[in-house]
């Protein structure tokens, strides 16, 4: 980079980088598209408690994009997150979800994932608020799932919009717990329901010395009295494993159903 070739040079002329650029802007143009032609759809994810029962789903979302077809959310979710323009798609994802929350069985939660920049915004509590009392869904039944990267900067500032949401009766979740930056030292300062350990800690199941990070995270969550959901969940003998660590866990992963569209989940648990 120019930095490092010396100098008085402030930028030297790097097409990989300029092409990288113009494929982020035009992936966000056609983002903003997107949105208003309908190319944007709600996955769902069922979370499956050890009895059986569907607990709850997460809303994972979709775009399919005429030319380049199903655009994974890793991509162009990473490319909202570097501008407001998640703030955008994040507020469509919200409204969309609510919307959905209203037509699921009572019984079920309904799990929404929050970046950074949507929690800076000095409005999103009100904006959170504001489509609960709309719908008339009852609070407790929105969980937002964050990650660790949300508790290293602002600090007070998020720790204050989460517990003005908790007291409305939202719940909060860790995503990826144990793949981010910040120390534990959150954990019991922050008004948490849940902790999701990451599918790389699940993937290890098998393998003696891995497992013991899983048995740890478990005993973290119920230590600290929060739910425990276990993500990319795959195989029989995973599920067989997570449950003797815990009966009251929850599994969420291809084992039991990949996302599937919110429209079709609704038809099927009609
Ligand atoms: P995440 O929130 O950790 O979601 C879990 C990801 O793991 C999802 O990928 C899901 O499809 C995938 N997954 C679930 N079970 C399995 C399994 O058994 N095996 C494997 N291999 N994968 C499994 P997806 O849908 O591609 O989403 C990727 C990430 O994009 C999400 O990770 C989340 O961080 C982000 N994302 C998705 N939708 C949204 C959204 O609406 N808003 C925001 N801010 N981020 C989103
Ligand atoms: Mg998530
Ligand atoms: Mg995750
Ligand atoms: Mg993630």
């Amino acid at each position: 980079n120019a930095k490092e070739s010396g100098g008085n040079q402030l930028a030297v002329y790097n097409p990989a980088y300029s092409y990288q650029l113009e494929q982020r802007f035009e992936i966000e143009r056609e983002l903003r598209e997107a949105m208003m032609l309908n190319q944007l759809e709600l996955y769902v994810q069922p979370q499956q408690h050890a009895n059986g029962e569907i607990v709850g789903v997460e809303v994972l979302c979709r775009w399919h994009h005429p030319e380049r077809g199903m655009v994974p959310p890793g991509i162009f979710i990473e490319i909202a997150e570097k501008s407001d323009l998640i703030v955008e798609l994040g507020d469509w994802i919200l409204s969309e979800a609510i919307t959905l929350l209203n037509k699921l069985p009572a019984h079920m939660t309904l799990a929404v994932n929050i970046s950074l920049r949507q929690f800076r915004k000095y409005d999103f509590v009100f904006k959170i608020e504001r489509l609960l009392l709309r719908s008339g869904v009852e609070p407790h039944r929105l969980i937002l799932e964050v990650t660790e990267n949300l508790f290293v900067e602002d600090f007070e500032d998020i720790a204050l919009k989460m517990k003005t949401l908790k007291q409305s009766g939202v719940q909060f979740s860790i995503d990826d717990f144990g793949t981010g930056y910040s120390s534990l030292g959150y954990l019991n300062q922050l008004p948490l329901d849940e902790l999701k350990i990451d599918k790389s800690f699940v993937d290890g199941i098998g393998d003696h010395h891995k497992e013991k990070l899983v048995e740890m995270v478990i005993s973290m969550g119920k230590h600290l009295d929060l739910r425990v959901v276990a993500e990319g969940v795959e195989t029989k003998s995973q599920v067989q494993y997570l449950q003797e660590q815990s009966a009251d866990i929850v599994c969420q992963g291809y084992y039991f159903a990949k996302p599937l569209p919110a429209v079709a989940f609704i038809e099927g648990s009609k």
